[in-house]
């Protein structure tokens, strides 16, 4: 049996933290089986779907790497892969209920139904569909159809017995059919719900695994009971954990904002991860980590290691909070790890974004300093906000002095140092790093070069944090260096 999987979301916005998880996991499961994973869009409820938002969630899957081998894109041999371009199908298939008495016709309107669930409050009762339309007669809904009356079809539920979800992750779950209300299939206009489209998309797209959101489960009685109408095979469930807020407290929610222990605002979309710096290999590690263990105590592992291991029995039931703080700790590592020439091409757009326009080369050459301290990409923008010029300096004489460099010796070195870097050829790191540890070997009462070095950098980068002094004045240009000079012996009065 080739393993077939399908990540289905709704397009009614971004890509969710949580959704992209589900994604993750039917997607490891996929490669480990050397299956398909394929991108379905279930957008039948059309008052939900947003514009862009199927643009959004591809995007979101694609960052990630996530790829599908068959889709709304890419098309595939159970095309089309987006629910309301499939109508006539489900359309079939709830007529076909129909006639094998499997399911109804239910004209009841809304006014009517609201009723029922006004009584049905009042009484205390259960909610949802009493299975008033159930019992018609042949002739009543004869009368009824010919007096043009709009109506759905209904799922005749079994009233008696039980169904029990083989669930891989949690074991088995037992539903009394009695309580699960006749669902509605079929729309008066002629889409299907949720329901009937899942189940028979799952079916003719020969889905083999279900692996999705916790939350779907209650659904999954009524569609192995619609699976057992039609006479199909019921694919294998596995239910994923429950994404909390890192608080701990309550469901991560993709409507309302996320907020963790200290009450800050936690990122929920994908998109938003990408924007403040996140590697999507850090992200794919950090989410197959939830809800899931591997067996050993890693935390930091490859995508082909997390393919490679990946087990249905390993899904951990129990609802789990997101860990930010790894999150964090794993995009260093990952981070630590780039080749330099990735890192610069990767920190170089969120520069640009800033102003900080700084070429590649350049930026090659402050990614050994950089690199460390980055926990995020866009930690490099404070880093690096020296090569801005929008920044004045602002130092201070105490700043650029010291007590092995007093205010007198500051000058006169600060004024050398102008000089050499004017003059000095080729202006390179060689000959920056000779030039000015010799003037600061000269001037300071202790002949060591590292105080007259730090009020040098303070003096061109303003930052009690940056890069080296050398490469940050390679980064700046001499131009710019030498403009930072006549400021900085303005300030020591020179
Ligand atoms: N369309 C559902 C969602 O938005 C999919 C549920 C399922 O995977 O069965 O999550």
């Amino acid at each position: 049996m080739t393993v077939r999987v399908r990540f289905a979301p709704s397009p009614t916005g971004y890509l969710h933290i949580g959704g992209a998880r589900t994604a993750l996991f039917n997607w490891l499961f996929a490669r480990k089986h050397g299956g398909q994973f394929i991108l379905r869009i279930e957008d039948t409820d059309q008052k939900r779907t947003v514009p862009g938002a199927l643009a959004a969630i591809m995007d979101g899957l694609r960052w990630l790497g996530l790829d599908w081998d068959e889709g709304p894109d890419v098309g595939g041999p159970c095309a089309p892969y987006i629910q309301t371009e499939r109508a006539p199908l489900y359309q079939e298939w709830a007529h076909w209920l129909v006639a094998q008495r499997h399911a109804y016709r239910c004209f009841c309107t809304p006014e009517e139904l609201e009723a029922m669930r006004t009584e049905q409050l009042a009484q205390k009762q259960p909610l949802g569909y009493n299975g008033r339309c159930r019992y018609l007669t042949p002739e009543q809904i004869a009368a009824r159809e010919a007096a043009g009356l709009e109506y759905v079809i209904r799922f005749k539920m079994p009233r008696e017995g039980e169904t029990t979800i083989q669930d891989v992750v949690r074991g088995p779950i037992t539903y009394q059919n009695g309580q699960i209300a006749d669902a509605v299939l079929l729309k008066s206009d002629g889409l299907p719900t949720y329901h009937l489209a899942n189940v028979v998309d799952d079916h003719f797209m020969g889905i083999t695994h279900i692996l999705r959101a916790d939350e779907w489960i209650n659904t999954a009685p009524l569609h192995i009971n619609l699976y057992g109408a039609f006479g199909w095979d019921v694919p294998v469930y596995a239910h994923l954990s429950l994404v909390l807020n890192p608080s701990g407290k309550g469901k991560l929610s993709k409507r309302t904002q996320a907020f963790d222990d200290e009450g800050q605002q936690v990122l929920v979309k994908v998109e938003e991860f990408q924007a403040a710096g996140y590697l999507p290999q850090a992200m794919v590690n950090f989410l197959a980590n939830v809800g899931y263990s591997t067996g050993d105590d890693r935390e930091k592992f490859s995508v082909q290691e997390a393919i490679a291991g990946f087990k249905l029995e390993n899904i951990n039931p129990a609802p789990s909070r997101l860990p930010y703080s790894k999150l964090d700790w794993l995009n260093g590592q990952y981070i630590q790890e780039m080749e330099p020439l990735a890192l610069a091409q990767a920190v170089k757009p969120f520069l640009d974004a800033q102003g900080l326009e700084v070429d590649v080369g350049v930026l090659l050459l402050l990614m050994p300093a950089l690199s460390k301290r980055l926990k995020r990409l866009t930690d490099a923008i404070e880093f690096l906000r020296f090569l801005s010029d929008d920044a004045p300096l602002q130092t201070t004489a105490v700043d650029l002095t010291h007590k092995q460099l007093p205010l007198e010796q500051a000058r006169l070195a600060f004024q050398q140092a102008r000089e050499f870097v004017a003059s000095v050829e080729p202006y390179n790191l060689e000959t920056l790093s000779a030039g000015l540890t010799a003037i600061g070997e000269r001037y300071t009462l202790n002949s060591k070069a590292g105080p007259f070095l730090g009020a040098m950098r303070y003096a061109v980068t303003g930052q009690q944090v940056s890069p080296p002094l050398f490469e940050s004045m390679l980064a700046l240009g001499r131009a710019r260096v030498l403009a930072r000079l006549a400021q900085a012996i303005e300030v020591i009065g020179g």
